[in-house]
C-alpha cells in the first residue's frame, strides 16, 4: 500500500496500511504468507536494494505473487545474532554460501529469502563483516527441512546451504553493512498490529461467550484487556507515523513487540480463568479450538521477532540504564 506507484505500490500512508492490516486481522484473514514480503522484505529492498532488484521484485510482491522468508537465526545464533557463521565466500562472478539457518518461517513456501550472511570471518567487532543477500529459493544447493511446532503444524524450517552460488547482483546494499541493515529491518518486523492482534479472535469469542449476563469481575477483566489493546494500537500507530517520516523507531518498536507479546500471552490465561470450557484442537466449538491453538502458540510470542529479555535490553540500553 505504501510503496511508490512505479514499483506497483499504492503511495498510501503507513497509517492507511495499518488500518487495512488491522481490519484483515480482525476478520481472521489468512495474511501470514504475504506479510514478510509486504512488511519487511519489500521495504528493505526499497531502502537498500539496487534499482534492478526493485524493478524485478517489488511489483511481483505488490501483485501478491511472491512469498518471502527472513534468514537471520542460526543454530547457536538466535538472540546473539552477531554469532552467525554461515559464510559467503567471494568466488568468480559472485559468492559461494555454505552453512545453515533455523526457525525460518515459510521457507518451505518461499520464493525468496533475504539472508544475513558472514562475508568476513569474525573479528573482535562481531557485527562487522556481515552482509545481506537476496536468495532465490529454487537455486541448487538449498535444502529446506520443516520443523513441527507444539500445535503439530510445521510453519518454520531448517534451511541448509551447500556451496550455493549467489551471483554478484544478489547483494543487498553494501558489503559489511549487513548488521546495520538488518537492525533497520527489525523495526518494521516488531511494531505492526500483528504483534498484538494475532490472537484477537480469542478476545472476540470470549466477549461473545460472556455477553449474556457477565459478572462484574468478568466485565472488569475484559475491560482491562480492551484498554490494553487500545493502548497498544495507539503505540503501534505512532510507530507507523515514525516510519513514515523516516525516523528510527527501534526502541518504540521493541516496546510494542514486548508489550504486545505480554498482552497476547495474557489472553489465553484470562480465558481459562473466566470460561468454563475445555480447550481442544479437535473440539466442537470455535472457542475451544481457538483457545487450544493459542495456548500452544503463546510461548512463541515472546521469542519470535526477538526474545523478551533482548527487547527489554534494547530499551534499557537506549535509555542508558545499562
Ligand atoms: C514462531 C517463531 C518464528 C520464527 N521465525 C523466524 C524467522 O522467520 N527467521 C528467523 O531468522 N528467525 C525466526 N525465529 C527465531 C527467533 O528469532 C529466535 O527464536 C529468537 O531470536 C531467540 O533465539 P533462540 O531461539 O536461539 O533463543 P536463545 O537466544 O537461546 O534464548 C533463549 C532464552 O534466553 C534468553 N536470553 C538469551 N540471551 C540473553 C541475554 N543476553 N540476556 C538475557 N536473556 C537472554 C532469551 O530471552 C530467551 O528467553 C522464529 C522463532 C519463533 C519462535
Amino acid at each position: 500500500m505504501t510503496w511508490p506507484k512505479r514499483y506497483g505500490g499504492g503511495e498510501r500512508s503507513g497509517l492507511e496500511r495499518h488500518v487495512v492490516l488491522e481490519e484483515m486481522l480482525a476478520a481472521g484473514a489468512p495474511v501470514a504468507a504475504h506479510w514478510f514480503a509486504d512488511r519487511q522484505s519489500g521495504p528493505q529492498l526499497l531502502r537498500f536494494g539496487t534499482e534492478q532488484q526493485r524493478r524485478e521484485i517489488l511489483p511481483r510482491i505488490a501483485r501478491g505473487e511472491l512469498v518471502f522468508s527472513v534468514g537471520l537465526s542460526e543454530p547457536d545464533a538466535g538472540s546473539d545474532l552477531a554469532a552467525i557463521r554461515t559464510l559467503a565466500t567471494p568466488v568468480k562472478g559472485g559468492w559461494s554460501v555454505t552453512g545453515s539457518k533455523v526457525w525460518i518461517t515459510n521457507a518451505h513456501r518461499a520464493d525468496y529469502m533475504i539472508a544475513l550472511l558472514r562475508t568476513e570471518l569474525p573479528t573482535e567487532d562481531r557485527r562487522a563483516g556481515l552482509s545481506q543477500f537476496l536468495i532465490d529459493m529454487t537455486w541448487p544447493g538449498i535444502k529446506v527441512r520443516p520443523i513441527e511446532d507444539l500445535t503439530g503444524e510445521a510453519h518454520f524450517n531448517e534451511v541448509f546451504f551447500d556451496n550455493l552460488f549467489l551471483p554478484e547482483d544478489c547483494l543487498i546494499g553494501q558489503v559489511g553493512e549487513g548488521w546495520r541493515q538488518a537492525m533497520a529491518e527489525l523495526a518494521h518486523e516488531r511494531s505492526g498490529p500483528e504483534r498484538f492482534m494475532s490472537s484477537i479472535q480469542l478476545l472476540f469469542l470470549m466477549i461473545r461467550e460472556l455477553s449474556n449476563g457477565a459478572t462484574d469481575e468478568e466485565i472488569i477483566e475484559i475491560g482491562r484487556l480492551v484498554s490494553e489493546l487500545n493502548t497498544l494500537r495507539l503505540m503501534s500507530i505512532s510507530v507507523a507515523g515514525m516510519l513514515d517520516s523516516g525516523k528510527d523507531p527501534s526502541i518504540e518498536a521493541a516496546m510494542v513487540k514486548d508489550l504486545g507479546a505480554r498482552f497476547e500471552q495474557l489472553l489465553p490465561e484470562v480465558a481459562q480463568r473466566l470460561l468454563d470450557i475445555v480447550p481442544g484442537i479437535d473440539a466442537e466449538s470455535d472457542l475451544q479450538k481457538v483457545l487450544a491453538h493459542i495456548i500452544l502458540m503463546a510461548p512463541a510470542y515472546s521469542l519470535r521477532g526477538g526474545a523478551r529479555e533482548i527487547l527489554r535490553g534494547i530499551v534499557a540500553q537506549r535509555l542508558e540504564l545499562r
